[in-house]
């Protein structure tokens, strides 16, 4: 089924209410509750919502803020990146760029030698494919 188009109620319909809310309405789970923040196995994640691969277990790093936290999208053309002006911050918002769903922010705060960026991503907006 081609996710890129569904209108919010279809989406509701595909969707949990917690995943619609981050997904959908930029919502953000609270943090140490998710079930990737700690997760460790070897695969990929992939959006929730359409099921495009986004992020490689390679990336992942652990960033102690609660949330799933990658050095880089498994491809930066998977991704789109969006100023985000909410919650009186400036934030670099990060979607799917398949299905336009809100994954979470990415951050110039990553590691260093990985090239300093740290995409803070919402559990709710991922699914695990294990390799
Ligand atoms: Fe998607």
């Amino acid at each position: 089924m081609d996710k890129s188009n569904l209108t919010e109620e279809e989406w509701k319909t595909c969707l949990t209410p917690e995943q619609y809310k981050v997904l959908r309405k930029a919502g953000t789970e609270a943090a140490f509750t998710g079930k990737y923040y700690k997760h460790h196995e070897t695969g990929m994640y992939v959006c929730a919502a359409c099921g495009q691969e986004l992020f490689s277990s390679d990336t992942k790093f652990d960033s102690g803020t609660g949330w799933p936290s990658f050095t880089e999208p498994v491809n930066r053309e998977l991704v789109e990146l969006k100023e985000d002006k909410s919650h009186g911050m400036i934030r670099t918002e990060v979607l799917c760029k398949n299905c336009g769903s809100h994954l979470g922010h990415v951050f110039p705060d990553g590691p260093k030698e990985k090239g300093g960026q740290r995409y803070c991503i919402n559990s709710l907006s991922l699914d695990f494919k294990k390799s």
